[in-house]
């Protein structure tokens, strides 16, 4: 399948027309064999976005999102991989679900969909999970982590730590020391005393962060910290950054724009782990992006039945949904602000999460030969964000009714197109379609 794009301008700020043959780029095309003609005029071509943390819920919680569905949500956001963390059912600590879930990515083809393999066994923090079976599958799992968990013992931290740098692994660790969090509802501080809900304070990542940069200093190894949320995290990543020690750190589009003001209605959506952080924590993630400190945006989806959120605040479950409006909300916190660049972008949501997860085609984007993994914005465009721009299974976003600026207008996966127009291509062409460019890609 031959794709055509006209006048697309590249992150760098140059305009250019794209050919896509065979799942790559190429230097032209005869005009005959075109299946798709698009006209980019005014659109942005970044490279397709990778994210390092989603949750795709397959198998086990079918009802709040599954692979296909998920990766559809993926898509239509503009994203062409996804790294899918482990907290299922089975949990993905065996080489066989691991196997099991990438499988199911492939079939589907709406993005390239990469297994995070659980850090202990069941995620129960007693001992280690198959690590090395999981490395040497079929998967090839290179990113560990227990999130939604933190790997709370030292001893297994350090083990973990120890065993992934034997393969050039990465521990993703999600830092809350759980002690300092028991029963926590929001965000530790003034408004979460006079709101009468108990706190998630600031140490509690903060503590876990400093022993595991000294952990990864002492071992040797790589780690990356999920869902930074706190000024002070910003500070010990730093920290650890200029002692050379081998940190990356990833901060959500929603510590980006969203604060624990939104707490005081009481209305769930905005209930979410880490918490909704203070104004000031919010404007320390944002400059640590743009120095650099914080090295990737990861939208760390968390879809629930409604009945999972449609509750009192302390009875509803943590976690927002945010493929679908990842990029748009970075727009409007970093980009409109003019902290980054739209160069900025292609790096903290491709070319640095997939360095991080190890994952091959993402290295020279639009280079000729490179897999063809893209996507087209229009940052112009603004709409009021709404159910109907969701394609999970979760309903529970926090931007509902709010206005956000661009929109994807289309995404293309190993040289086929996943959304076209703004809208989703038939799960069923997309598969088809995906099948053919991966034989064409191993042949
Ligand atoms: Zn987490």
């Amino acid at each position: 399948m031959s794709i055509r794009i006209r006048g697309a301008q590249r992150p760098d700020g140059t305009t250019t027309d794209l050919y896509v043959e065979n799942g790559v780029f190429v230097g032209e095309i005869s005009t005959g064999s075109i299946r798709h003609e698009i006209d980019a005029d005014g659109l942005i071509a970044l490279p397709g976005l990778v994210d390092l943390h989603t949750h795709l819920r397959e198998p086990g919680f079918e009802q709040s999102e599954t692979v296909l569905t998920g990766s559809r949500a993926a898509a239509i956001g503009g994203f062409t991989a996804v790294f899918a963390m482990a907290n299922t059912m089975p949990v993905q600590d065996t080489a066989g679900v691991v196997e099991q879930v990438q499988s199911l990515g492939d079939r589907h083809g709406y993005v390239t969909v990469r297994p995070i393999g659980a850090v202990t066994a069941g995620l129960a923090g007693e001992k280690l999970s198959e690590i090395g079976a999981m490395a040497q599958s079929r998967a090839q799992v290179r990113v560990f982590s227990d999130d939604g968990h933190c790997v709370s013992d030292a001893l297994l931290m350090r083990r973990a730590l120890e065993y992934v740098k034997t393969f050039g692994g990465v521990v993703a660790q999600h830092a809350q020391e759980p002690r300092l969090t028991i029963g926590a509802q929001m965000n530790e501080g003034a408004l979460s005393s006079e709101l009468g809900l108990a706190g998630w304070p600031a140490v509690a990542e903060e503590s876990i962060i400093a022993r595991d940069v000294l952990l990864a200093e002492h071992v040797g190894a790589r780690l990356h910290v999920c869902h930074v949320s706190t000024a002070g995290s910003v500070d010990v990543i730093r920290w650890a950054k200029a002692r050379g020690i081998k940190v990356t750190a990833e901060v959500t589009p929603h510590h980006l724009l969203l604060t624990e003001e939104l707490a005081r209605g009481y209305d769930s959506r905005y209930k979410v782990n880490p918490p909704l952080r203070r104004d000031e924590d919010v404007l320390a993630l944002r400059a640590a992006l743009a120095d650099g400190t914080i090295d990737i945006v990861a939208t760390d989806p968390a879809p629930h039945p409604v009945e999972a959120k449609d509750c009192a605040w302390d009875e509803a479950a943590n976690g927002m949904v945010g493929l679908e409006s990842a990029l748009s909300v970075v727009h409007a916190s970093v980009v409109q602000s003019g902290q980054l660049s739209w160069a900025d972008v292609a790096r903290v949501l491709s070319g640095t999460p997939a360095e991080i997860g190890l994952l091959a085609g993402y290295d020279a984007p639009f280079g000729l030969g490179s897999p063809a993994h893209f996507t087209l914005y229009d940052p112009n465009a603004t709409r009021r964000f709404a159910t109907s721009d969701l394609r999970g299974k979760g309903l529970n976003s926090p931007y509902l009714g709010r206005e956000l600026p661009g929109r994807v207008i289309a995404t293309v996966h190993h040289g086929h197109a996943t959304v076209l127009d703004g809208e989703l291509v038939d799960a069923a062409v997309v598969s088809t379609e995906h099948s053919a460019a991966r034989e064409a890609l191993n042949g």
